[in-house]
């Protein structure tokens, strides 16, 4: 027995109207001070007042929110008693919004204690919304989460499929002018979500076709987004719904070995998530290919129109694509492209070789590596070379 699991949809341009149809009398809105200073807040909460509710702002939400961030949103939750709350932001704001809520349904569980087993019993006091200001994550449409505690020094993943949003809306108006740089970085996340949603040992026949149509939307529209920003605005539509449909792929399938490298890398050096598992994705393609056949890489490739006459020349293609879209929005090749020194990298390795291997997304890797061998991608994608195992 498998689930599909989705939030209702509010799409394209004009979507965040919708909002004033939103049936209720307080909203509070969880955001970050950069959303705050770019007058989004306002946006949403003009449409609140037209349903007529009331909104309030819980505006500190930091990059890797952490347990004490949440708990104090939840005590403005418990004071200001919201029906609805609304996470308006990038992947950190939608997850601090989806705990706070939880705290605020469910007091008597800690932030760090919320298991995907058992019932949790949300919508009792309240609904939660989505709103997206970035083209990457698909956490409008997703349920884990990922925490920081401060105390611990570590990351926590938490959530259960209860706390998925009730509606996603997903307006380009917010993305229109995303800086190139933060485009790129979270475009290459949306093309890795799509390919390992795939590829994973959990895709499905529910997901393929998401998978499928985000892998081909980021090719097709991810440079002009990079390279034209505010001036293409399809390209910026295309891009935020790809994100969501990626979102949907990898949200009921499984992200795999890229991001299992990704998320060791970005918890231990200064490199934006997107990036690192945009830069791992063709290592991981040509690790996996060399020992795992057949891998469904030609699938991607021959819907891409690209050379696929058998299973290694059809990765291959694939991996030259992601390199060339890499190349073309000047993303790194490889983590030394990315500023990181000799030094740190290798003083890093034992902790990112064990970090991946014990990252939930590894065990669904379709090949799945010993140790000696994430040793050996880490060091190629240090270096930038080709993987030849
Ligand atoms: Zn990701």
């Amino acid at each position: 027995m498998w689930f599909f699991r989705s939030p209702e949809i509010v799409f394209g341009e004009g979507a965040l109207e919708y909002l004033a149809q939103v049936q209720g009398t307080k909203a509070l809105i969880v955001t970050d001070e950069n959303i705050a200073a770019l007058g989004f807040v306002e946006k949403v909460q003009a449409k609140l007042r037209e349903a007529g509710m009331q909104a309030s702002v819980f505006s500190e939400v930091e990059p890797n929110p952490c347990l004490q961030t949440v708990q104090r949103g939840a005590q403005v939750a418990l004071a200001y008693e919201p029906d609805w709350i609304i996470g308006l932001g990038g992947g950190s704001c939608l997850d601090a919004a989806k705990s706070i809520w939880i705290q605020y349904e469910r007091p008597d569980l800690a932030p760090d204690d919320v298991a995907p087993i058992g019932r949790l019993n949300l919508r009792q006091k309240a609904h939660l919304i989505a709103i997206p200001t970035t083209s990457g994550t698909g956490a409008e449409v997703t349920w884990p989460i990922v925490l920081t505690d401060l105390d611990e020094h570590r990351k926590v993943s938490v959530g259960h499929s209860e706390n998925i949003p009730d509606l996603a809306i997903i307006d380009p108006a917010f993305v229109l002018n995303l800086p190139a740089q933060v485009t790129a970085d979270t475009g290459m996340d949306v093309l890795t979500h799509a390919v390992e949603g795939y590829t994973s040992h959990w895709r499905n026949d529910f997901t393929d076709g998401l998978c499928l149509k985000a892998v081909q939307l980021v090719f097709d529209y991810l440079p002009h987004a990079y390279e034209r920003g505010t001036e293409d605005s399809e390209a910026r539509e295309r891009m935020h719904n790809a994100a969501t449909i990626a979102g949907l792929g990898f949200g009921n399938s499984m992200a795999a070995a890229a991001h299992a490298l990704g998320h060791s890398m970005g918890a231990l050096l200064p490199i934006p998530h997107g990036r690192a598992v945009g830069l791992c994705l063709p290592y991981t393609i040509e690790f996996t290919v060399r020992g795992y056949l057949p891998t469904r890489y030609a699938e991607i490739a021959r819907f891409l129109g690209l050379p696929a006459a058998d299973e290694e020349e059809a990765a291959g293609s694939l991996v030259q694509a992601i390199r060339d879209l890499a190349r073309r929005i000047d993303q790194p090749l490889s983590l030394q492209g990315a500023g990181i020194s000799r030094e740190v990298f290798e003083a890093q390795l034992p902790a990112l070789v064990e970090n991946a291997l014990n990252d939930s997304a590894m065990t669904v890797a379709l090949r799945f590596p010993e140790d000696e061998e994430v040793e050996q991608i880490l060091r190629y994608v240090y270096e930038g070379r080709l993987v030849d195992f």
